[in-house]
């Protein structure tokens, strides 16, 4: 069956692949890039990011010189920021310890900044055609269809049997097509609802499809609901119209991103003005008008986001122009807040 599948994949792989700008080339950059771009990020959103990306940084010595703000300014509205910082620092180190160069190495390409098992098993298989295993999300559902397992998404028991399923299936010819053939058959047919099995090459085979309820596999993991927070945002207008945005420092909420006055809401609109304020070296006696409510979800928290307006008196080091915003690493929210304006 192993064999059977891997053939059929193939078949698939070369009559369906969609023409993607990172495939083909070969060059474990772009397939790098593309990876930890697509982590949480569907593939035809992140495209266009890419190509502004590779255009700006076409080598991973360019990126490597980059400054961490127009690495991040490249990335806003992909979300994840850590992802980025991550693929920047990354990059410092293979131009420092490997001259530019992604190692071939499997153990030294698992052992650098922000690289996983599954990245270095793409860039593996895909740009230097090594037998390399990948497990995604599409990979998951495919393989947990295709053989019936249903241990929950995540638990220790699934994970073990899809690396090993995937090692077995990837050895032969073409092992990053193979692996891309599964993810493009979990992305376009083998679908989270309405799997398109008429359609799909391995249906003869499929355990899930022949016991007629594909779409109850996988197993979802179980998942606690997120907690809800109130977080505010105020919007401070200075004397020229400039707006006041703060970096935040690593490892605060929006790490590294520029954010306008902010915290968690409390009921003393006041007191909250004024804690928000502080880290501007401003203070203010005007009462916010409220523009506007956004909510703002991460995995484990959903923020309802209050969103205020302040005029400021003075001019202040903060206030950043107009023209300024598109060169500044901006959350989503806070584009969508100042949208509000
Ligand atoms: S037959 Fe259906 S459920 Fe099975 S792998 Fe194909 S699309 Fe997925």
């Amino acid at each position: 069956m192993r064999s059977r599948a891997r053939e059929a994949l193939l078949r698939f792989y070369d009559a369906h692949a969609r023409a993607l700008p990172f495939r083909g080339a070969g060059d474990p950059y772009a397939i790098w890039l593309s990876e930890i771009m697509a982590q949480q990020t569907r593939i035809e959103t992140l495209i266009p990011y890419f190509e502004r990306f590779i255009a700006r940084f076409p080598t991973i010595a360019s990126l490597a010189e980059a400054e961490e703000d127009e690495v991040l300014s490249l990335w806003s509205g992909l979300g994840y920021y850590r992802r980025a910082r991550l693929l920047h620092e990354c990059a410092k180190v293979i131009v420092r310890d490997y001259g530019g160069e992604m190692p071939r190495d499997a153990a030294a390409r698992l052992a650098l900044p922000g690289i996983g098992r599954y990245t270095a098993g793409a860039i593996g298989s895909i740009a230097f055609g090594f037998e390399e295993p990948i497990v995604d999300g599409n990979v998951t559902r495919v393989l947990a269809r295709l053989y019936g397992w249903d241990e929950p998404v995540g638990s220790a028991a699934l994970e073990k049997k899809l690396w090993a399923e995937a090692a077995a299936l990837v050895v032969g010819e073409r092992p990053g097509d193979l692996n891309q053939a599964m993810m493009e058959l979990g992305a376009t047919i083998c679908t989270p609802r309405a799997p398109q099995c008429e359609r799909c090459p391995l249906s003869a085979d499929c355990a899930a499809f022949i016991g007629g309820e594909p779409e109850l596999l996988p197993t979802p993991r179980k998942r606690s609901k997120p907690r809800k927070e109130p977080l505010f945002l105020l919007l401070a207008v200075d004397p020229a119209g400039e707006k006041l945005l703060l970096k935040k420092s690593e490892g605060a909420l929006f790490g590294g991103l520029f954010m306008p006055p902010h915290g968690i809401e409390t009921g003393d609109t006041e007191g909250d003005r004024d804690r928000a304020l502080e880290p501007f070296g401003l203070r203010s006696d005007e009462a916010p008008v409220k523009l506007g409510e956004l909510r703002h979800i991460l995995s484990h928290i959903a923020y309802e986001v209050s969103v205020y307006r302040i005029e400021i008196e003075h001019e202040s080091e903060y206030a950043r122009g107009f023209d300024e915003l598109d060169s500044l690493g901006l959350s989503r929210l806070t584009s969508k807040a100042l949208a509000l304006l």
